[in-house]
């Protein structure tokens, strides 16, 4: 039996070519592993992963991210979303901080009050349905 492609949902639809790179992270994603990727060359971390650096353009490697706790940087509440998300809104889109300075947007799914700058948010997986991948933020 084939397996079915995973994908990355992040509530809107995507083109991005799945490479196998992005293929990789994938996989990994589906194993509640978020991967975050390393310049061969000069060391540069991006979360999430690019397949060539930003800075020199070498290849990246994938290695996992193992940081959980974050603190909210910045958000913005959607309340007039795509049609993708419109049952959802609004809804908080967040920049999460980890200590180790990488940053990764994301959903906030279970917020009852106003975010606020500076407050715990954690890394956690989802999985929407059979197909569909994502990570969010809770508090
Ligand atoms: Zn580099």
């Amino acid at each position: 039996m084939m397996t079915e492609k995973k994908e990355l949902y992040l509530g809107y639809s995507s083109d991005k070519a799945v490479t196998p790179f992005f293929q990789e992270f994938l996989e990994f994603l589906d194993q509640e592993k978020l991967m975050k990727s390393v310049c061969t060359q000069c060391g540069t971390e991006f979360l999430p992963p690019r397949e060539h650096c930003q800075k020199c353009l070498s290849l990246c490697e994938l290695k996992e991210f193992t940081e959980r706790e974050a603190k909210l940087r910045s958000y913005v509440v959607v309340d007039f979303a795509p049609e993708s998300l419109a049952s959802k809104a609004p809804y908080v889109v967040a920049i999460g901080e980890f200590p180790s300075g990488l940053r990764l947007t994301a959903h906030i799914t279970n917020l009852m009050s106003v975010p606020e700058v500076g407050m715990a948010l954690k890394l956690a997986f989802d999985h929407i349905d059979e197909k569909k991948l994502t990570y969010k933020f809770l508090v």
